[in-house]
């Protein structure tokens, strides 16, 4: 694995190494690494020759600044993992190298309602430094395809945006949320469990997986109840259990099977907020 800097000892090597028949594809992480983000690779080296990831912890997507400064930094390891998954670049730019002095951030796409529902609400701004970030790296990386976890599924609506809206031929591929034997939705936070609350955030998966067996049978509003009961019984504050339209995350009031629809959720336990979907 060649391990990059700066942006422009990266496009030197494509343009020495990169022949037509080649495809790139991009895997964007912010490090701490876990088998969610290797599975994404592995889905990457599937459909592209050069899998390049990139490792960038970017302070324009936190609304609090001490999660940013929080943030868990485990490069030596995060570095390791990726060469073991047969990773061929990691881009790793620093603050500089992303936003530069002549870096204007006043790159802007329409997200409609998309930028203040569901995770839009809770963290504003949020989604706007997501994508202004992801816009600048697709600009110096160059793939084919772009993998990201559906884990983070409005993420991956806003990326969606981005690539319409400025009218790009990256084709976004979502990847399947790697979970634990528990069904625990694998994340960078869970490190920040203790293993009795580990257990607990398991909840969520049984209420996802709950609503989505009985959703043909039980009314929605008994079933949301259910869950949100459920999951203040295990200790959690929730922002949101909710169904929503899987094109837009418009609301669904009652379900209907052809509508694609996803069940998303935002919750904290003992001050570290969990999110999860998962389509139906
Ligand atoms: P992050 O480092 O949290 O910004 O995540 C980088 C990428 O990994 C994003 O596309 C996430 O959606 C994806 N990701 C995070 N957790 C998982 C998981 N458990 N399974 C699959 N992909 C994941």
């Amino acid at each position: 694995m060649v391990i990059f800097k700066k942006f422009r000892d990266y496009q030197k090597f494509v343009f020495e190494k990169k022949t037509k028949e080649d495809s790139i594809g991009f895997v964007p992480t912010m490090g701490a690494l876990h088998n969610g983000h290797l599975s994404l690779i592995l889905e990457c080296k599937k459909i592209a020759s050069i899998t390049v990831a990139s490792i960038f912890v970017n302070p324009k997507q936190f609304n609090n600044k001490d999660d940013y400064d929080k943030y868990p930094n485990t490069i030596e390891q995060d570095i390791a993992l990726l060469e073991n998954s047969g990773c061929d670049v990691l881009l790793l730019p620093n603050n500089d190298e992303v936003y530069p002095p002549f870096f204007k951030d006043d790159f802007e796409i329409n997200l409609g309602k998309l930028e203040i529902i569901f995770e839009g609400e809770f963290r504003p701004g949020h989604f706007k430094g997501v994508y202004q970030a992801v816009n600048r790296l697709l600009n110096v990386v160059k793939p084919n395809f772009l993998v990201m976890g559906s884990k983070d599924f409005q993420q991956c609506l806003v990326i969606k945006e981005l690539l319409k809206q400025t009218k790009s031929e990256i084709k976004l591929v979502m990847a399947p949320t790697k979970r634990e034997n528990s069904g625990l939705a694998m994340s960078s936070r869970n490190l920040r469990l203790l293993q009795n609350e580990q257990l607990l955030a398991s909840n969520i998966y049984e209420v996802l997986s709950t609503i989505k067996k009985e959703i043909n049978e039980v009314p929605l509003s008994t079933l949301l109840e259910y869950g949100r009961k459920k999951l203040s019984d295990s200790g959690f504050i929730i922002d949101y259990l909710n169904i929503a339209n899987a094109k837009d995350l418009s609301e669904i009031d009652t379900y209907d099977t052809s509508i694609p629809s996803v069940i998303l959720v935002a919750a904290t336990l003992n001050g570290v907020r969990l999110i999860d979907n998962l389509q139906l």
